[in-house]
């Protein structure tokens, strides 16, 4: 998914993630415990990135606060069922709103409003691939992040009067 607008109907996203975790956990036989669901919740709260103190803090607030180690095997659990991404930059995680197999591996970040997008540009990664092959180096699965500012907020600071919103 590309960002979305500041304001739009995230209940969908909430609706389509939520389902989409639900038929991952059935084909992969993955059962799904009270934890995972909770911090995917948390997760898909906003389309950012969530450390996991942040989500230990705020699964707290409505229920019973959950141990860092907890968050880790749920976030760990999500990640193997591809329905979230860990965040490097943001030593956090982020829930996956693609609709189906998630194969970007380039992740947007805005520095100002901490939106976080997922873009896929498998000639990047193919170029990528060849750079390091040239050096020889072997790279790990390849995954990119991106620090910059989402069209969201350059819009606030160069608003476009000719633009429809
Ligand atoms: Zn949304
Ligand atoms: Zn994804
Ligand atoms: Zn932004």
């Amino acid at each position: 998914m590309i960002f979305p607008k500041t304001q739009h109907y995230h209940a969908s996203c909430l609706t389509q993630a939520r389902n989409r975790l639900e038929n991952r956990a059935r084909v992969r036989s993955q059962k799904l415990g009270v934890n995972d669901k909770r911090v995917f919740e948390i997760l898909l709260s906003e389309h950012r990135a969530f450390s996991a103190y942040e989500v230990a803090d705020r699964v707290g607030k409505n229920s019973k606060r959950l141990q860092a180690n907890q968050v880790y095997r749920a976030v760990e659990t999500l990640i193997k069922l591809g329905v979230a991404h860990r965040v490097e930059l943001k030593h956090g995680y982020m829930a996956c709103h693609s609709t189906d197999n998630c194969t970007a591996h380039q992740i947007l970040i805005c520095k100002s409003c901490e939106q976080v997008a997922e873009l896929e540009h498998s000639k990047l990664h193919a170029e990528i691939a060849k750079s390091v092959e040239e050096v020889g180096f072997v790279p790990e699965p390849q995954k990119l992040e991106l620090l910059g500012i989402c069209p969201n907020c350059s819009q606030k600071t160069h608003p476009n009067p000719t633009e429809e919103y």
